[in-house]
This record gives C-alpha cells, structure tokens and sequence, in this order.
C-alpha cells in the first residue's frame, strides 16, 4: 500500500476472481464460463466492427439496447447495458444504497457484493442462509433497505421460485430489489416479467455465461424507467463509453443467435444431470442446481484436498476457505468429455476412499 490511499479504504479486502493460470493446460471447471465457443455470428460482427476503433462507441448503446428490448419483450428505457453484470451491481449499489437504505443479502452468495458496499462505505447485513443452503424469502421482508439476491444463487447453485422472488419485492416496496441472474438460463425461472409490475426490481443479467462471451465483458440491467435513468446518471457519471464497439456488436450477434444459446444450455443442462448422477453414485452430497456449475462435498474427502489433489491432475475447481463453505467444492460444468475426465480422475485418486 502507498503512503497515499486514502484511510477510509485500507482495510477493502477485494474480491478474489477465480484462478486463470498460464502454468499449463488445466480442464477448467472453476469460473462457470460455457465451455462453448461464442455464437459465430457475434465473432462475425465484432470482427466487422473491429475496423471502426478509431471512434468512441455509442454511449447510449442504441442498437443493443433496442436488440434486448425486443427480446424480453420490454421498452428501450427499462434496459441499461455495463461492463459486465458486476458493474451494473456496482452501480446499483452506488445508487440505491446508504445509511436510510442499508444493503442486504445472504452471507453466503457472490463474493463481490460485501465488496461494493465496502468500497462505497455503504452499511451491509448478511443474512444467513438456511442449514441446507436455501434462502428463506421471509427473512428479506420489510427490509426496506437495498436486497441483493443471486438466484440461483452461487455458490450453491440453488433457485428461488418466481413466487418467492415476488414476495421478496413485495415485502419490500420502499427499498429496490436487486435480483442477479446470471446464471438464470440453466433452470431457474427469470423475474423480468415482474419487472413490469413492480418500480423497485431491478433484474441483472449477463452474457458471460450462457451467451460464452465472458471475455467481452457484456452485462445488462431491466427494470422500471425511472431505476434505470438512475443507473445511466451513475453511468454517465464515471464511464460512458463502458461498451467497446466490438462488444457490443458481438451482443447483436449473439441476441440474433439465440437457438445457438437455447442449444449450449440444454447441453449443460444434461451434462449437469449426468454428472450430479455419477458424483452421487460415489457418495458425494450435491445440491440441487439450477446453474451451469454444482456444489458438491465427500463425506470422507476433505474439501481443500479434492481441490489441490484435482489442480495437481489438471483439473482446476474452486474452492472457498471460508468456514462454512470449505469442505465443498464448485465444480462448472463443462463439456460431456471435461466431466467424464472429471469423474474418471475422481475414481482413480480416490480409488481407496470411493
Ligand atoms: N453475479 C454472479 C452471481 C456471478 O457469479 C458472476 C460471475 N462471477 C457475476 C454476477 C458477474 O458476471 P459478469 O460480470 O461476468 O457479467
């Protein structure tokens, strides 16, 4: 640290991205990105607009813009689109949190959310989760405050019903609800029609994931106008140009090829299945997910040396130290072939204890 940051911040603990090593090839199941390559038409159209560098994207991102509104069947005005869903939750936490408005979320879910309200010296609650890793919609009610709910939630993998989600907005009509699904489209139902009926629900999505294109850097927020010219006053406010040409034509494409997504999610849908089957088959404990990645522990396989035994054979998955969360691991799925090498690995270090 220089003798410069300011105070206020010295004590931020950052979040950890998962590991992207260059040391060699690993099968790499530890950042849930889709182990297909990005829709043909989305690399077309960013190799096109590569061409155009030499000018400022659009800040207003009209054409993706009108693109998802035509998808979800919403306005222009209930779509702003960022730099990833992780900056679309940063602004919203700049926006709709402070201390009239403090945040809540669950104390285990995605590790960036204590991180923007720390970095904005925002108040924060983490509620904690049930003994079986569900959340329990009642404990979000008359919050008031700023709720911040994965769903399906991460690590875990596991989903809240469309009804329950509802509750949670309901319960809190003075206070926006943030719902983040980035990993809605592998079987978890989507909350953006409630986005209609409701002024304090923001939905949060990304095309890192089921679109492949995590690399672009692609996240977009719908809600209610108002909450959403909030978001774009934060927007314009820090970076305007937060899409780059080449991602945003590449969103084009992959919006235009959408049975291309339908096709890779039903793939890691399956493939899902067949492996929580097989860990199952050798006794391990699997949540139920509804995203492309499972949360999984062995009764007799300590969680942090399923992690370094698998890293040591090439297989990179991630693991969390924290307490509660230690014993399991957080295994994307892959390609068929990625977790046939995953099991088979499995089989044979363990071949005593299985
Ligand atoms: N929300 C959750 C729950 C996530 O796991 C992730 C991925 N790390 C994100 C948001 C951020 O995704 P991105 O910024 O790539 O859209």
């Amino acid at each position: 640290m220089s003798r410069f940051f300011t105070e206020e911040l010295s004590g931020l603990e950052p979040y950890t991205p998962g590991e992207q090593p260059r040391d060699m090839q690993y099968i790499k199941l530890n950042t849930n990105e889709s182990p297909f390559p990005p829709s043909e038409k989305a690399v077309a159209y960013a190799r096109e607009e590569a061409a155009r560098l030499l000018l400022y994207p659009d800040p207003t991102c009209k054409a993706l813009t009108d693109k998802l509104a035509d998808y979800f069947g919403v306005s222009p005005e209930n779509i702003v689109v960022n730099n990833g869903s992780d900056e679309t939750l940063y602004f919203a936490f700049m926006a709709f949190c402070d201390e009239k408005r403090p945040a809540y979320f669950p104390n285990i879910s995605y590790g960036f959310y204590p991180v923007f309200a720390q970095i904005n010296r925002l108040p924060y609650t983490e509620i904690p989760l049930r003994e079986d890793f569900t959340i329990d919609p009642e404990d979000y009610i008359g919050k008031n405050g700023f709720v911040v709910i994965a769903n399906p939630n991460a690590p875990t993998g596991i989903a809240l019903s469309l009804d329950e989600i509802e509750r949670i907005v309901t319960g809190n009509p003075d206070g926006v609800v943030v719902v983040d699904e980035a990993y809605v489209d592998f079987g978890a139902q989507s909350a953006v029609s409630l986005t209609k009926k409701y002024d304090n629900l923001l939905v949060v999505q990304t095309f890192s994931k089921s679109r492949s294109m995590a690399g672009a850097r692609l996240g977009f927020g719908i809600g209610d106008a108002a909450l959403i010219q909030d978001l774009n006053t934060i927007k314009f406010s820090t970076n305007p140009y937060n899409i780059n040409r080449m991602t945003m034509a590449a969103g084009v494409g992959a919006l235009e090829d959408d049975d291309y997504m339908k096709e890779n999610c039903a793939a890691i849908m399956a493939t899902r299945a067949w492996t929580v089957a097989e860990l199952r088959k050798r006794g391990f404990t699997v949540l139920d997910s509804a995203a492309n990645f499972i949360f999984a522990r062995h009764p007799r396989i300590d969680g942090k040396e399923l992690y370094l035994t698998l890293k040591k054979n090439g297989i990179l998955v991630r693991h969390f130290d924290k307490e509660a969360l230690c014993q399991y691991n957080r295994i994307t799925i892959g390609a068929k072939e990625q977790m046939e090498a995953l099991i088979e690995a499995i089989g044979r270090l363990w071949e005593d204890v299985l």
